[in-house]
Protein backbone atom coordinates (compact mmCIF):
# COMPACT_ATOMS: atom_id res chain seq x y z
CA UNK A 1 0.00 0.00 0.00
CA UNK A 2 0.90 3.51 -0.64
CA UNK A 3 1.18 6.44 1.92
CA UNK A 4 -1.83 7.68 0.16
CA UNK A 5 -3.90 4.91 1.44
CA UNK A 6 -4.78 3.30 -1.36
CA UNK A 7 -3.15 0.43 -2.83
CA UNK A 8 -1.54 0.11 -6.89
CA UNK A 9 -4.41 -0.73 -8.53
CA UNK A 10 -6.80 2.73 -6.97
CA UNK A 11 -8.92 0.22 -4.55
CA UNK A 12 -9.09 1.46 -1.22
CA UNK A 13 -6.57 0.19 1.54
CA UNK A 14 -8.59 -2.26 4.05
CA UNK A 15 -9.55 -0.24 7.09
CA UNK A 16 -7.60 -0.87 10.40
CA UNK A 17 -9.97 -0.64 13.78
CA UNK A 18 -10.41 2.83 14.69
CA UNK A 19 -7.74 3.74 16.94
CA UNK A 20 -8.10 5.87 19.89
CA UNK A 21 -7.70 9.73 18.06
CA UNK A 22 -6.88 11.90 20.93
CA UNK A 23 -4.30 9.11 22.65
CA UNK A 24 -2.40 10.37 25.54
CA UNK A 25 -3.93 13.96 25.19
CA UNK A 26 -5.09 16.72 27.62
CA UNK A 27 -8.03 18.31 26.87
CA UNK A 28 -9.87 21.68 28.61
CA UNK A 29 -13.76 21.80 27.32
CA UNK A 30 -15.58 24.69 28.84
CA UNK A 31 -19.35 24.45 29.54
CA UNK A 32 -18.34 20.70 29.48
CA UNK A 33 -21.59 20.18 32.03
CA UNK A 34 -24.26 19.33 29.80
CA UNK A 35 -25.40 19.68 26.11
CA UNK A 36 -23.15 19.73 23.28
CA UNK A 37 -20.11 20.02 25.82
CA UNK A 38 -21.09 17.04 27.75
CA UNK A 39 -21.34 15.00 24.53
CA UNK A 40 -17.89 16.37 23.46
CA UNK A 41 -16.46 15.67 26.93
CA UNK A 42 -18.04 12.15 26.41
CA UNK A 43 -15.91 11.66 22.97
CA UNK A 44 -12.91 13.29 23.97
CA UNK A 45 -12.70 10.48 26.82
CA UNK A 46 -13.33 7.48 24.25
CA UNK A 47 -10.13 8.26 22.43
CA UNK A 48 -8.37 8.46 25.44
CA UNK A 49 -8.19 11.98 26.20
CA UNK A 50 -7.58 13.40 29.90
CA UNK A 51 -10.14 15.79 29.73
CA UNK A 52 -11.06 19.04 31.83
CA UNK A 53 -14.52 20.29 32.31
CA UNK A 54 -14.69 24.11 32.78
CA UNK A 55 -17.89 25.04 33.72
CA UNK A 56 -20.06 27.26 35.83
CA UNK A 57 -22.48 24.68 37.34
CA UNK A 58 -20.25 22.88 40.13
CA UNK A 59 -22.70 19.90 40.89
CA UNK A 60 -23.82 19.34 37.30
CA UNK A 61 -20.07 19.25 36.37
CA UNK A 62 -18.51 17.11 39.46
CA UNK A 63 -20.78 14.96 38.81
CA UNK A 64 -20.10 13.91 35.13
CA UNK A 65 -16.64 13.99 35.51
CA UNK A 66 -16.42 11.84 39.17
CA UNK A 67 -19.01 9.47 36.83
CA UNK A 68 -16.74 9.03 33.91
CA UNK A 69 -13.32 8.12 35.78
CA UNK A 70 -10.03 9.67 37.29
CA UNK A 71 -9.50 10.84 33.83
CA UNK A 72 -12.04 13.63 33.70
CA UNK A 73 -12.00 16.45 36.79
CA UNK A 74 -14.16 19.42 36.97
CA UNK A 75 -13.10 23.39 37.38
CA UNK A 76 -15.40 25.94 38.06
CA UNK A 77 -14.46 28.36 35.12
CA UNK A 78 -16.88 31.77 34.17
CA UNK A 79 -15.12 31.91 30.54
CA UNK A 80 -16.18 35.67 30.66
CA UNK A 81 -13.83 36.10 33.65
CA UNK A 82 -9.73 36.42 32.82
CA UNK A 83 -8.69 34.54 36.15
CA UNK A 84 -10.93 32.13 35.81
CA UNK A 85 -9.73 30.87 32.32
CA UNK A 86 -5.86 31.21 33.89
CA UNK A 87 -6.71 28.90 36.74
CA UNK A 88 -8.81 26.31 34.66
CA UNK A 89 -5.42 26.08 31.93
CA UNK A 90 -3.19 25.95 35.20
CA UNK A 91 -5.41 23.48 36.84
CA UNK A 92 -5.16 21.50 33.72
CA UNK A 93 -1.26 22.09 33.26
CA UNK A 94 -0.40 20.95 36.96
CA UNK A 95 -2.52 17.79 36.82
CA UNK A 96 -1.37 17.04 33.80
CA UNK A 97 2.56 17.15 33.89
CA UNK A 98 2.62 20.59 32.16
CA UNK A 99 0.66 19.70 29.48
CA UNK A 100 -2.25 20.84 27.22
CA UNK A 101 -3.17 20.01 23.44
CA UNK A 102 -6.60 20.80 22.75
CA UNK A 103 -8.64 23.71 23.78
CA UNK A 104 -12.26 23.47 23.43
CA UNK A 105 -14.60 26.76 23.72
CA UNK A 106 -17.93 25.76 24.04
CA UNK A 107 -19.44 27.50 26.54
CA UNK A 108 -22.06 29.63 25.03
CA UNK A 109 -25.48 31.88 26.06
CA UNK A 110 -28.42 32.44 24.04
CA UNK A 111 -29.84 35.66 25.68
CA UNK A 112 -33.26 36.27 26.23
CA UNK A 113 -35.64 35.50 24.04
CA UNK A 114 -38.95 38.24 24.04
CA UNK A 115 -39.77 39.53 21.03
CA UNK A 116 -38.72 43.40 22.71
CA UNK A 117 -35.04 41.62 23.60
CA UNK A 118 -34.44 40.36 20.31
CA UNK A 119 -35.36 43.29 18.75
CA UNK A 120 -32.87 45.86 17.11
CA UNK A 121 -35.03 48.79 18.12
CA UNK A 122 -35.51 48.01 21.85
CA UNK A 123 -32.52 44.89 22.97
CA UNK A 124 -31.08 45.76 26.21
CA UNK A 125 -27.49 47.07 26.53
CA UNK A 126 -26.40 45.48 29.63
CA UNK A 127 -28.45 42.05 28.26
CA UNK A 128 -25.76 42.44 24.93
CA UNK A 129 -22.98 43.23 26.40
CA UNK A 130 -23.51 40.41 28.86
CA UNK A 131 -23.61 37.55 25.87
CA UNK A 132 -20.92 38.94 24.39
CA UNK A 133 -18.72 38.78 27.68
CA UNK A 134 -19.73 35.47 27.61
CA UNK A 135 -19.81 34.36 24.05
CA UNK A 136 -16.77 36.01 22.60
CA UNK A 137 -14.40 37.70 25.49
CA UNK A 138 -14.59 34.44 26.87
CA UNK A 139 -13.84 32.64 23.29
CA UNK A 140 -11.11 35.01 22.57
CA UNK A 141 -9.57 34.30 26.34
CA UNK A 142 -9.63 30.63 25.78
CA UNK A 143 -7.83 31.45 22.67
CA UNK A 144 -5.12 33.24 24.78
CA UNK A 145 -4.50 31.42 28.03
CA UNK A 146 -4.96 28.11 25.72
CA UNK A 147 -2.24 29.21 23.21
CA UNK A 148 0.14 30.78 26.35
CA UNK A 149 0.07 27.20 27.11
CA UNK A 150 0.32 25.51 24.11
CA UNK A 151 3.21 27.56 22.61
CA UNK A 152 6.31 26.39 24.16
CA UNK A 153 5.31 22.26 23.45
CA UNK A 154 4.71 24.23 19.18
CA UNK A 155 1.81 22.40 19.24
CA UNK A 156 -2.04 22.16 20.16
CA UNK A 157 -5.68 22.37 18.54
CA UNK A 158 -7.98 25.13 19.38
CA UNK A 159 -11.55 24.00 18.49
CA UNK A 160 -14.77 26.70 19.30
CA UNK A 161 -18.40 26.35 19.16
CA UNK A 162 -19.84 29.13 17.29
CA UNK A 163 -22.85 28.96 15.28
CA UNK A 164 -25.15 28.48 11.93
CA UNK A 165 -25.68 32.32 13.14
CA UNK A 166 -21.95 33.29 13.43
CA UNK A 167 -22.18 32.41 9.19
CA UNK A 168 -26.10 33.71 8.44
CA UNK A 169 -28.48 36.57 10.03
CA UNK A 170 -32.30 36.14 11.37
CA UNK A 171 -31.13 33.14 13.45
CA UNK A 172 -30.96 35.12 17.19
CA UNK A 173 -31.02 37.91 18.61
CA UNK A 174 -28.75 40.04 17.44
CA UNK A 175 -26.03 39.93 20.61
CA UNK A 176 -26.00 36.12 20.19
CA UNK A 177 -25.48 36.58 15.93
CA UNK A 178 -22.86 39.16 16.75
CA UNK A 179 -20.98 36.92 19.33
CA UNK A 180 -21.08 33.97 16.80
CA UNK A 181 -19.85 35.94 13.95
CA UNK A 182 -17.17 37.12 16.34
CA UNK A 183 -16.11 33.44 16.89
CA UNK A 184 -15.51 32.68 13.15
CA UNK A 185 -13.67 35.93 12.56
CA UNK A 186 -11.48 35.22 16.00
CA UNK A 187 -10.76 31.95 15.07
CA UNK A 188 -9.56 33.54 11.59
CA UNK A 189 -7.44 35.85 13.12
CA UNK A 190 -6.13 33.46 15.88
CA UNK A 191 -5.05 31.40 13.37
CA UNK A 192 -3.20 33.47 11.27
CA UNK A 193 -1.17 34.77 13.97
CA UNK A 194 -0.57 30.84 16.38
CA UNK A 195 -0.13 29.10 12.86
CA UNK A 196 3.46 30.38 13.21
CA UNK A 197 3.65 28.70 17.07
CA UNK A 198 2.45 25.18 15.70
CA UNK A 199 -1.11 25.51 17.03
CA UNK A 200 -4.14 25.42 15.22
CA UNK A 201 -7.43 26.98 15.50
CA UNK A 202 -10.95 26.11 13.92
CA UNK A 203 -14.55 26.07 14.61
CA UNK A 204 -17.62 24.30 14.34
CA UNK A 205 -20.49 25.78 13.40
CA UNK A 206 -24.03 23.55 14.54
CA UNK A 207 -27.31 24.48 13.55
CA UNK A 208 -30.54 23.87 16.46
CA UNK A 209 -29.47 20.59 18.79
CA UNK A 210 -32.51 19.85 21.57
CA UNK A 211 -29.72 21.16 24.22
CA UNK A 212 -31.42 22.75 27.48
CA UNK A 213 -30.11 26.07 25.99
CA UNK A 214 -32.79 25.23 22.51
CA UNK A 215 -35.77 23.55 24.54
CA UNK A 216 -35.30 26.68 27.31
CA UNK A 217 -35.03 29.30 24.32
CA UNK A 218 -38.63 27.47 22.63
CA UNK A 219 -40.29 27.54 26.16
CA UNK A 220 -39.58 31.12 26.44
CA UNK A 221 -41.16 31.80 23.17
CA UNK A 222 -44.49 30.05 23.49
CA UNK A 223 -44.87 31.37 26.82
CA UNK A 224 -44.14 34.87 25.75
CA UNK A 225 -46.59 34.01 22.83
CA UNK A 226 -49.19 32.78 24.83
CA UNK A 227 -49.01 35.95 27.36
CA UNK A 228 -48.93 38.19 24.44
CA UNK A 229 -45.95 39.49 26.29
CA UNK A 230 -43.05 41.42 24.98
CA UNK A 231 -41.50 42.19 28.64
CA UNK A 232 -41.06 38.29 30.02
CA UNK A 233 -37.97 38.97 31.98
CA UNK A 234 -36.91 35.28 32.73
CA UNK A 235 -32.64 34.46 32.15
CA UNK A 236 -32.88 31.68 30.42
CA UNK A 237 -29.48 30.41 30.49
CA UNK A 238 -30.33 30.07 34.50
CA UNK A 239 -33.79 28.48 33.77
CA UNK A 240 -31.93 24.81 33.00
CA UNK A 241 -34.81 22.61 33.80
CA UNK A 242 -33.77 19.01 32.03
CA UNK A 243 -35.79 18.78 29.06
CA UNK A 244 -38.24 15.90 28.82
CA UNK A 245 -37.84 13.57 26.00
CA UNK A 246 -41.20 14.58 24.44
CA UNK A 247 -39.53 17.98 24.34
CA UNK A 248 -36.16 16.72 23.12
CA UNK A 249 -38.38 14.87 20.26
CA UNK A 250 -40.66 17.60 19.21
CA UNK A 251 -37.38 19.98 18.91
CA UNK A 252 -35.56 17.66 17.02
CA UNK A 253 -38.50 17.41 14.70
CA UNK A 254 -38.70 21.00 14.42
CA UNK A 255 -34.93 20.88 13.23
CA UNK A 256 -35.50 18.13 10.76
CA UNK A 257 -38.14 20.00 8.94
CA UNK A 258 -35.18 22.50 7.86
CA UNK A 259 -32.43 20.15 6.74
CA UNK A 260 -31.93 19.56 3.54
CA UNK A 261 -30.22 15.75 4.39
CA UNK A 262 -33.53 13.86 4.89
CA UNK A 263 -33.27 10.76 7.50
CA UNK A 264 -31.21 11.88 9.89
CA UNK A 265 -31.74 13.82 13.15
CA UNK A 266 -28.85 16.52 14.70
CA UNK A 267 -27.34 14.95 17.61
CA UNK A 268 -24.76 16.12 20.48
CA UNK A 269 -22.65 13.56 19.11
CA UNK A 270 -22.67 14.84 15.88
CA UNK A 271 -20.90 18.07 16.78
CA UNK A 272 -18.88 16.21 19.07
CA UNK A 273 -17.48 14.16 16.23
CA UNK A 274 -17.07 17.11 14.17
CA UNK A 275 -14.66 19.03 17.49
CA UNK A 276 -12.89 15.69 17.50
CA UNK A 277 -12.02 15.54 14.03
CA UNK A 278 -10.43 18.94 14.31
CA UNK A 279 -8.92 18.24 17.82
CA UNK A 280 -6.85 15.39 16.31
CA UNK A 281 -4.20 15.26 14.53
CA UNK A 282 -6.14 14.01 11.30
CA UNK A 283 -6.72 17.49 11.03
CA UNK A 284 -3.33 18.01 11.20
CA UNK A 285 -2.94 20.47 7.99
CA UNK A 286 -6.45 22.31 8.68
CA UNK A 287 -6.78 25.86 10.59
CA UNK A 288 -8.32 29.03 10.15
CA UNK A 289 -11.76 27.15 9.24
CA UNK A 290 -15.30 26.97 10.15
CA UNK A 291 -17.23 23.55 9.93
CA UNK A 292 -20.62 24.19 9.66
CA UNK A 293 -22.74 20.59 10.89
CA UNK A 294 -26.08 21.71 9.77
CA UNK A 295 -27.85 19.03 7.15
CA UNK A 296 -26.99 21.37 4.44
CA UNK A 297 -29.41 23.99 5.77
CA UNK A 298 -26.89 27.12 5.70
CA UNK A 299 -26.78 25.61 1.46
CA UNK A 300 -30.16 26.01 1.39
CA UNK A 301 -32.97 28.45 0.93
CA UNK A 302 -35.51 26.19 3.53
CA UNK A 303 -34.39 28.94 6.34
CA UNK A 304 -35.80 31.62 4.76
CA UNK A 305 -38.03 29.69 2.43
P1 LIG B 1 -26.49 24.52 27.15
O1 LIG B 1 -27.09 25.76 27.73
O2 LIG B 1 -27.33 23.30 27.07
O3 LIG B 1 -25.11 24.20 27.89
C1 LIG B 1 -24.15 25.23 28.03
C2 LIG B 1 -23.17 24.91 29.15
O4 LIG B 1 -22.30 26.05 29.28
C3 LIG B 1 -23.84 24.71 30.51
O5 LIG B 1 -23.26 23.60 31.19
C4 LIG B 1 -23.55 26.02 31.24
O6 LIG B 1 -23.47 25.86 32.65
C5 LIG B 1 -22.22 26.43 30.63
N1 LIG B 1 -21.96 27.87 30.73
C6 LIG B 1 -22.83 28.90 30.51
N2 LIG B 1 -22.22 30.08 30.72
C7 LIG B 1 -20.94 29.80 31.08
C8 LIG B 1 -19.83 30.60 31.44
N3 LIG B 1 -19.91 31.94 31.51
N4 LIG B 1 -18.66 29.99 31.75
C9 LIG B 1 -18.57 28.63 31.72
N5 LIG B 1 -19.60 27.82 31.40
C10 LIG B 1 -20.78 28.41 31.09
O7 LIG B 1 -26.03 24.94 25.66
P2 LIG B 1 -25.64 24.04 24.38
O8 LIG B 1 -26.81 24.05 23.47
O9 LIG B 1 -25.01 22.77 24.77
O10 LIG B 1 -24.57 25.03 23.73
C11 LIG B 1 -23.17 24.81 23.72
C12 LIG B 1 -22.56 25.71 22.66
O11 LIG B 1 -23.11 25.39 21.38
C13 LIG B 1 -22.86 27.20 22.87
O12 LIG B 1 -21.72 27.96 22.53
C14 LIG B 1 -23.98 27.46 21.90
O13 LIG B 1 -24.05 28.81 21.51
C15 LIG B 1 -23.57 26.56 20.76
N6 LIG B 1 -24.65 26.23 19.84
C16 LIG B 1 -25.77 25.56 20.28
C17 LIG B 1 -26.78 25.27 19.37
C18 LIG B 1 -28.02 24.54 19.79
O14 LIG B 1 -28.95 24.45 18.98
N7 LIG B 1 -28.11 23.99 20.97
C19 LIG B 1 -26.66 25.65 18.02
C20 LIG B 1 -25.51 26.32 17.62
C21 LIG B 1 -24.51 26.61 18.54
Amino acid sequence: PSHHGWDGNGAAVAPTPMPKRLDGKVAIVTGGARGIGEAIVRVFVKHGARVVIADIDDAVGEALASALGPQVSFVRCDVSVEEDVRRAVDWALSRHGGRLDVYCNNAGVLGRQTRAAKSILSFDAGEFDRVLRVNALGTALGMKHAALAMAPRRAGSIVSVASVAGVLGGLGPHAYTASKHAIVGLTKNAACELGAHGIRVNCVSPFGVATPMLINAWRQGHDDAAAGDDDLDIDIDIDIAVPSDEEVEKMEEVVRGFATLKGATLRPRDIAEAVLFLASDESRYISGHNLVVDGGVTTSRNLIG
